[in-house]
């Protein structure tokens, strides 16, 4: 098979070559690697059929390696050797059996020899003396006859019979001996004989047992055979169904030498034109790298173009950006400007349950729905109403208000001093707008983590460095309340670098990074607040609570250094202390706190006026602030007020203190005679009311704090301040 493939082979490959031949040069060329390779598929086919082949021939000459019929025949090979064997044996056994029958039979032949010679001899000696016995008495009857002779004679013969007797006896002795011996011979031979039976018998066995050995042999070869039978008919199979695969797929490589033979044909159109489109992109390809090399030059001046257009827009851009940027600083400071470096705002709170019932606490204050700046307060039956930059409802949000000053906490990290006062009577809010609730946080904390969102989107060309301090003015006294020692009294100091600039020695800073930061801080200078005093409403209202930010900027690329300050400070209650009902030391803190408002006052007005001399000494507070009021500094006065009934005149108090301090920043300093110098007296006003009903005593307890005994408080501060130390 293997050879007619082959043949087939060869005549295809000639056919092959005929058909090249026909086709010519370069159709030829073209469809030689097709055939070649279906040439090379076929000759691999043939190979598989080869293999296929030898295996077959080798499965024929070491039939079923692995069959249990060769273990089989091998386990009947070794029975049949061993019972070979045994036959063996046995025949060698019967051979010597054999031959000692033989031996035997020799000795029985030769003893029946000697028997019958001895016999013989016998019946001769016993012939030989009947006949002389017969002489005998035939010549005793004739000496008989002749008695004298006779008697001669018989004495003769009686000597001589004598001797014959004797003869005879010896004879008759010998015979008897022989008859034993013969006897014995015969028992002998009976023996043998017994024993030629018991050896015949066992032969006959044996014979029996050989017969069936090779019975079994027999059949065991008669099974190996039919094995064998079996074999060579799976043999004959396989190989007829190699056989007819092998015709199946001659067949098919047959078809597909006609599908090759037809696609042939076919393709040689084909083949043309493709050719004709290969000579086309031949010359095309030769001609690519040139129109490759001029595309990519073309290409490479207009990209280089382009990004030179790109680059001479972006700077175009950048320089537009940069004055633009210029310029919307400069349109945010001349606003500034123009809104005045002091904004003014008023928050009314709502009426709370702490405000009681009746007519006490309606609400005597409402605002005007066309004008945001616009609040009227009906106070002794009279409505007044005041105007200032912004006023808050009472259902302003905490949000709402800080995205009214987020403009002035962002500008300091441009550089800019910011102040935010919270102004007001006790209870009329301050706390509330400055720190707020831990739900709903106040400016303080909103204003920390602006700074913090800003600093973060600046971090690319700056590193901004943002600490905290607290502090708080009682009486005039300045404690530090994040430090070790908050009872010790700070003192406000000029910087000794001859800058001009105030400084406070002992101040404790603290570097804030997150939001966690800033609530262990606040925490802390609480803990620290209500350690210090026994009614912490009372003293908070009492003193000036300042968290003080400072934004420290380096621009990596220009080395430029900025700093600005946030002053973020919840005034004490503004309330008016009647003076027949205050003394001791209830009388001296409101004479302080109404000093320093004064001052505060008297500072802003100074500064709005642009007054050669601005009285910052005249208070702790403004001394202290004086680097952030003056200059370019801005400052916003919050002015809080409550809106019930029986608060109005404290409200209509405060709000007189908002429109002086707004109308400061309009008025030119001509107008100077006109508002007369700040009533620095207001806050000691002979009050209608006592203290005991003043609202600094009733302020809603809500926002108190439970008063812990302050060894409590020491322990819990002193945690809080390492965990500061060991965050910041
Ligand atoms: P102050 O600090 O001026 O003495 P607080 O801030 O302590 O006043 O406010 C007094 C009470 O009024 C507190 O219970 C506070 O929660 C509440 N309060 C003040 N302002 C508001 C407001 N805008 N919205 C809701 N509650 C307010
Ligand atoms: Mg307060």
């Amino acid at each position: 098979q293997v050879e007619t493939l082959k043949e087939k082979l060869l005549e295809q490959a000639q056919e092959i070559s005929r058909l090249r031949s026909e086709l010519g040069g370069t159709d030829a060329e073209k469809h030689r690697d097709l055939l070649a390779a279906e040439n090379e598929r076929l000759r691999q086919e043939m190979k598989a059929c080869e293999g296929e082949l030898r295996e077959l021939r080798r499965q024929q000459q070491a039939p079923c390696r692995d069959c249990p019929h060769l273990q089989e025949k091998a386990g009947l090979q070794e029975q049949l050797s061993q019972l070979q064997r045994e036959a063996e044996e046995t025949r060698a056994k019967l051979v010597e059996l054999d031959l000692e029958v033989q031996q035997k039979t020799n000795r029985l032949a030769e003893v029946e020899l000697r028997l019958k010679d001895s016999l013989a001899e016998r019946a001769e000696e016993e012939e030989r003396l009947s006949r002389r016995l017969r002489d005998s008495q035939e010549t005793i009857a004739s000496l008989k006859s002749q008695p004298q002779q006779i008697k001669y004679i018989i004495k003769t013969v009686e000597v001589e019979s004598t001797k014959a007797k004797q003869a005879l006896c010896e004879i008759q002795s010998r015979n008897q001996y022989l008859q034993e011996q013969v006897g014995m011979q015969k028992q002998v031979l009976k023996e043998m004989e017994q024993q030629l039976q018991s050896s015949q018998k066992t032969e006959a066995q044996l014979r029996a047992q050989i017969v069936m050995y090779e019975a079994e042999l027999e059949r065991a070869h008669g099974q190996m055979l039919e094995e064998m039978q079996a074999m060579e008919e799976e043999k004959n199979h396989a190989i007829e169904e190699a056989f007819s695969r092998a015709q199946v797929e001659m067949k098919a490589v047959h078809e597909n030498l006609a599908g090759v033979r037809t696609n042939l044909l076919t393709l040689q159109p084909a083949l043309r034109t493709l050719t004709h489109d290969y000579n086309s992109l031949k010359r095309q390809v030769r001609d690519f790298p040139l129109l490759l090399q001029e595309t990519l030059r073309s290409a490479r001046a207009e990209i280089s173009q382009a990004i030179e257009e790109v680059h001479s827009t972006n700077r175009e851009l950048l320089r537009k950006y940069r004055r633009e940027l210029q310029l919307r600083k400069k349109c945010h400071n001349e606003l500034v400007r123009l809104k005045g470096n002091i904004r003014v705002f008023g928050r009314v709170r709502p009426i709370t349950k702490e405000d009681g019932e009746g007519p006490e606490a309606a609400n005597a204050v409402t605002f005007d729905a066309d004008d945001d700046a616009v609040l009227h307060l009906l106070h002794k039956g009279k409505q007044v109403s005041f105007e200032l930059d912004k006023v808050f409802p009472p259902q302003a949000s905490q949000e709402e208000v800080f995205q009214e000053v987020q403009a002035l906490v962002t500008s300091c990290i441009d550089g800019y001093n910011v102040c935010i006062f919270a102004y007001g009577q006790t209870g009329a809010g301050k706390t509330y707008t400055m720190e707020g609730t831990a739900a709903n946080p106040g400016i303080n904390q909103r204003a920390l983590q602006l700074l913090f969102s800003e600093v973060r989107g600046k971090a690319a060309d700056w590193d901004y460095a943002i600490t905290v301090s607290a502090a708080e003015i009682y009486n005039e006294a300045l404690r530090d309340l994040l430090g070790k020692e908050p009872q010790e009294k700070l003192e406000i100091k000029l910087c000794p670098d001859g800058s001009g600039q105030l400084y406070v020695p002992g101040l404790t800073e603290f570097r804030v990074q997150s939001v966690e930061d800033i609530n262990k801080v606040f925490e802390f200078g609480h803990v620290k607040r209500v350690t210090e005093c026994t009614n912490l409403n009372e003293h908070s209202s009492r003193s000036h609570a300042l968290l003080i930010v400072t934004v420290r900027g380096l621009d990596r690329s220009t080395g430029l250094r900025t700093t600005g300050k946030l002053n973020l400070v919840d005034l004490a209650g503004s309330e008016r202390v009647g003076r027949s009902g205050a003394e001791g030391s209830r009388l001296r803190e409101a004479q302080h706190i109404n000093k320093s408002l004064s001052a505060l006052g008297d500072v802003i007005y100074a500064l709005r006026s642009r007054q050669g001399h601005v009285p910052f000494r005249n208070s702790k507070l403004t001394y202290l602030l004086q680097d952030s009021l003056s200059g370019d500094s801005k400052t916003l006065m919050m002015v809080q007020v409550s809106p019930a009934e029986k608060n109005t005149s404290e409200t209509l108090c405060s709000l007189k203190f908002a429109e002086r301090v707004r109308s400061v920043e309009l008025g030119p300093v001509s107008r100077k005679a006109e508002l007369g110098s700040w009533p620095s007296q207001e806050h000691l006003e002979v009050p209608k009311r006592l203290l005991g009903d003043s609202p600094g005593s009733a302020a809603p307890p809500g926002r108190g704090h439970a008063s812990p005994s302050p060894g409590q408080l020491s322990s819990r501060s002193a945690s809080i301040r390492r965990k500061l130390h060991t965050s910041g």
